[in-house]
């Protein structure tokens, strides 16, 4: 039995790329698939991570707004290790209380960002899984995918966008056996949301909307990433994991 679950969830074997890997909940994933036996390639804007990546992964400078750049990652990566089997979409970015032109500005980049280059990623990654019989894409979504929060449109729209774009893109590629899935964390403590972690208002006010009563960690998401990735969910895909605490299960 433990041998069955073992082969169930492993990624032995496997290439997996994670953008947004330097920090926060990328940096986690990138880990936890590392430790689940996958070669993990880590991405992020800032020339080095704020952690030191462990044997079996590596980490790589790459903006995903650089298509080229990260067209040509995927190319170096397929060639070194002959495959690339997992995606997994964990950069993003959010830009609140941008006013006046500032505003439309954030929201393109926001918009560019979350969803124009994700969509870059996928497609590139999925012309590798092909050459290999298939794969497997994640997309870090959000609780903001399917409600509306306040303050920051671009966020939402950003969001919500992806996680339809992972359900048009699990219709395309399951031709190719490549599944695509969304991971949709609640509110996880990382650099994106110290500000309203450290404000006692604002901490409590969330708190209010969870069912497990507190604040999500990155690895809180580390085995339903692992869980997408690997073929203990062969069967699923175009879906929404929520990892969120019952956030958007809870009514009263
Ligand atoms: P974070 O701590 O702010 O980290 C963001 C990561 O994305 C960093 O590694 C950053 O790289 C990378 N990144 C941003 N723009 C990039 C670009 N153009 N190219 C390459 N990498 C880029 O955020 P996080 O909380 O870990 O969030 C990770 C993902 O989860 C995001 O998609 C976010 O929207 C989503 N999410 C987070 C929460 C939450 O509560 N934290 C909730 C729902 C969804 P550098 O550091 O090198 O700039």
């Amino acid at each position: 039995m433990i041998d069955f679950l073992e082969t169930l969830f492993s990624l032995r074997g496997k290439v997996a790329l994670v953008t947004g890997a330097s920090r926060g909940i990328g940096a986690v994933l990138a880990r936890a698939l590392t430790a689940a036996g996958a070669y993990t390639v880590g991405l992020g804007r800032s020339s080095d991570p704020n952690a030191a990546f462990p044997v079996g992964s590596e980490y790589r400078q790459c903006d995903i707004l650089d298509v080229d750049h990260f067209a040509s990652i995927c190319a170096d990566v397929f060639q070194v290790n002959g495959r690339l089997d997992v995606l997994v979409n964990a950069a993003g970015i959010t830009l609140p209380k941008s006013e006046g032109a500032d505003a439309l500005q954030d929201f393109g980049r926001t918009i560019s960002t979350n969803l124009v280059a994700v969509h870059h990623c996928c497609q590139t990654s999925a012309g590798y899984m092909k050459r290999i019989g298939g794969g497997s894409i994640v997309n870090v979504t959000s609780i903001g995918s399917v409600l509306g929060f306040p303050g920051n449109p671009a966020y939402v729209a950003s969001k919500g966008g992806l996680r339809m774009l992972t359900k048009a893109l699990a219709m395309d590629l399951a031709h190719d056996n490549i599944r695509v899935n969304n991971l949709a964390p609640g509110y996880i403590k990382t650099d994106m949301t110290e500000a309203s972690f450290q404000d006692p208002e604002r901490y409590a006010e969330r708190l209010q909307h969870m069912m497990i009563k507190r604040w999500g960690t990155p690895e809180d998401l580390a085995g339903a990433a692992i869980f997408l990735a690997s073929d203990a969910s062969a069967y699923i895909t175009g879906t929404d994991l929520f990892v969120d605490g019952g956030w958007t299960a809870k009514g009263l």
